[in-house]
């Protein structure tokens, strides 16, 4: 009934003709328009084509469909478990503990000290502008800026596979 009404909307559409309801369509020819200000018209054929339409006829009368804009692919379970990813809590013990021992302080989540990348910084950063997030395992220098845990145990000597690998 849907589609019914969609095509007759288009055929009013083309033909600048009243609304047309699927009930209304069915008007049979010699029968008589009742309504109020019809004057009892008398339903007639304007134009009578042998044979019977196929409904894809009236397809280019359908209202075309709004594009929607392109949906993301639906992940792929790889990707999503490469993007829920724990990271190995062995491994965050381990820089933690290798990180205090070279002296950098800890505040709430975050090791702060020298960047693990001096010759990035004009005076091999002694202002300390790196810290290490405890809780992430992400590191973060003003000036380099993120920095990865793996990079950090690379730089570290630390072997992630050691612990079984960075993540769980
Ligand atoms: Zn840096």
């Amino acid at each position: 009934m849907g589609l019914a009404r969609r095509m007759l909307r288009g055929l009013q559409r083309v033909s600048n003709s009243d609304p047309l309801s699927p009930v209304q369509s069915l008007r049979l020819v010699g029968s008589q328009n009742t309504k109020a200000g019809r004057d009892n018209a008398l339903c007639r054929i304007v134009e009578l084509n042998p044979g019977c339409y196929p409904l894809e006829a009236f397809a280019p009368l359908l209202p075309r469909p709004t594009v929607k804009p392109p949906s993301a692919p639906p992940r792929r379970r790889s990707n999503q478990r490469s993007s829920n990813h724990t990271i190995n809590p062995a491994v965050l013990r381990i820089v933690n503990d290798q990180l205090t021992r070279l002296g950098y302080v800890q505040q709430g989540d975050w090791l702060s000290g020298p960047c693990l990348h001096p010759a990035q910084h004009q005076h091999g950063d002694v202002h300390h502008s790196f810290g290490f997030n405890v809780q992430s395992g992400y590191g973060n220098c003003f000036r380099c800026g993120s920095i990865l845990l793996k990079d950090i145990c690379h730089t570290l000597g630390i072997q992630p596979a050691d612990y079984g690998g960075l993540f769980v």
